[in-house]
This record gives C-alpha cells, sequence and structure tokens, in this order.
C-alpha cells in the first residue's frame, strides 16, 4: 500500500486498541519490524525520532520506509518524534512524513501553545495529523532529559484548553511512564488518564512503553490511548540479537541478521499482541 496518514489513530481511539508506534534506526530494522506486523495484519507507525536524524537517517529511513510499505497489505504511517524545530516539521513534509509530533512541552505553557499551533496550520495544510505534548515525560529520550522529580503530569482542565488552542489531532500524557528502561516497575496514574480522556476526547499518546507491564498497557487503551511508543526495548532485543548470531555465526551475515530480526520481531509480536492491533485491517 502507499503510506498512510496518521489519522488511523482515530479508528484505534474509537475501536478500543492502539497502534503501535515503533522506533527505527536502521533500513533493516525498518524491514524486520514491517514483516512482523505484516503477518500479524496489524497497522503500525514507524517513527523517526532525533537520535536516527542526528546520525543522517531522515531522508534515508522515509524513503526506505515509503518503497517498502508498497509491499505490505497493512497501512503504514511515518511519524516524526519529538520535534522541537519548525524548521524540522517542513524537512520531514517534504521527506515524505505522514504524521508529526512537535514537542514544545519544556516551554511555558502559552509558548508550547504557539509552537504547537504553528505547527498544526502548516501540517494540516497537507492533511498531516500532530500530536503534542504537555506535561513533562520522565527519563531520557535521545536529546531529552528529565529527572524522575522534574516529571509534572499532564492536567487535565490544562489538556482541554491545550487541545481546543492548538487544535492537536493527538495528545501525549505525562501519567507516570518515563522514556527509556524503568528503575521500578511503573504506576501509571490511570485515574488521571480518564479524566483527561473525558475533557480533550482526542486519541492520547504513551511514551516510554518499553517496560509497563501488559495489564497497565490494557487498561491505559480501555481509557483512550490509542498510540504507544516502544524504542528502548526494541533496541536492546535487537543488539542482543546481533551479538547472538555473531557469536553463532561468526563469519555469516545473512544468518546472524536473522537471529537479530528474530529478536527483534519477538519484541515487536508481544506489543501487537498488548496493543490489541492484529487482524485490524
Ligand atoms: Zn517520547
Amino acid at each position: 500500500m502507499p503510506l498512510t496518514s496518521g489519522y488511523i489513530l482515530r479508528d484505534a481511539f474509537a475501536g478500543g486498541y492502539a497502534v503501535p508506534a515503533f522506533s527505527v534506526h536502521s533500513e533493516a530494522m525498518v524491514d524486520a519490524i514491517l514483516a512482523e506486523v505484516d503477518a500479524l495484519r496489524s497497522p503500525v507507525l514507524l517513527q523517526i525520532g532525533q537520535r536516527a536524524i542526528r546520525n543522517g537517517q531522515m531522508q534515508v529511513l522515509a524513503q526506505h520506509i515509503a518503497r517498502s510499505a508498497q509491499n505490505v497489505r497493512i497501512p503504514v504511517v511515518i511519524h516524526l518524534d519529538h520535534c522541537h524545530q519548525f524548521d524540522q516539521v517542513v524537512q520531514s513534509l517534504r521527506a515524505g512524513f505522514t504524521s508529526c509530533m512537535m514537542d514544545a512541552s519544556s516551554l511555558p505553557y502559552s509558548d508550547n501553545v504557539q509552537a504547537t499551533a504553528a505547527v498544526v496550520n502548516l501540517c494540516h495544510a497537507v492533511d498531516v495529523p500532530v500530536e503534542g505534548e504537555l506535561g513533562a515525560i520522565g527519563g531520557v529520550e535521545d536529546d531529552v532529559a528529565v529527572a524522575d522529580e522534574d516529571a509534572v503530569f499532564t492536567a487535565p482542565d490544562a489538556a482541554e484548553k491545550f487541545v481546543s488552542e492548538t487544535g492537536v489531532d493527538s495528545l501525549a500524557v505525562a501519567i507516570g511512564s518515563a522514556h527509556g528502561m524503568y528503575r521500578r516497575e511503573p504506576k501509571l496514574r490511570l485515574d488521571l488518564l480518564r479524566e483527561i480522556r473525558a475533557a480533550t476526547g482526542v486519541p492520547l499518546v504513551l511514551h516510554g512503553g518499553s517496560g509497563i507491564p501488559r495489564e497497565q498497557i490494557e487498561a491505559s487503551i480501555q481509557l483512550g490511548i490509542a498510540k504507544i511508543n516502544f524504542d528502548t526495548e526494541l533496541r536492546l532485543a535487537y543488539m542482543a540479537g546481533w551479538r547472538a548470531g555473531a557469536t553463532s555465526y561468526p563469519d555469516d551475515p545473512f544468518s546472524a541478521q536473522c537471529v537479530a530480526n528474530e529478536a527483534l520481531r519477538q519484541v515487536v509480536r508481544d506489543k501487537v499482541d498488548w496493543c490489541g492491533s492484529a487482524q485490524r485491517v
């Protein structure tokens, strides 16, 4: 299929499931993830974040994903993750992205509204939906570190105001998840999530999906989470697979790569299962 617009989150929101958003860092990761979600018939967002962009991979990955999407039967969305600059949004649109996150959550509220609304105006002109963020999600992601004590939960009344003032199509919420692996088991504020959903009515996004227990993921989906970001867990499993592959097949790149791919695909399989997104297309 040709690339699909990020508006598929609305279907997930209405249907009571979440679309998994997997961060990709190389073309080989794209291939392994797409093979698995295609077999599971799950819609997918492949997200390109600030680490991959710093590595010079924005165009390379976008072109590869657009080509590869043609060979699968499922909706594939290219999503820009944690963008902080208007210029980069323009670059991503030109590169063919079909979904965008503007993260100005570290700015004061009014500046966050202004920066996000500008991106919404731009993206809506070409029918690309925008995810905003309000609150501060803990942990370290690419270029942003938020200490646990500085993580700020999203307030439902502010979320309602933010969504109406910016026109965002979805909202990343800070409800106790964090980027990176957890030092102790996270406990999502599901009570808060329920209130945010009632106040905003838009699909909600959970960042820091790696390491959140299955039952909390499933409960959050029932309360309006329609997109869940997974990065750390995929990278760690993939690299462990690489090491195992290189040990088992020290002189055989193809077979070693297959071991790494299978390790990545296993994590993808689990997360699709948890998101309830299999057999949706
Ligand atoms: Zn994030």
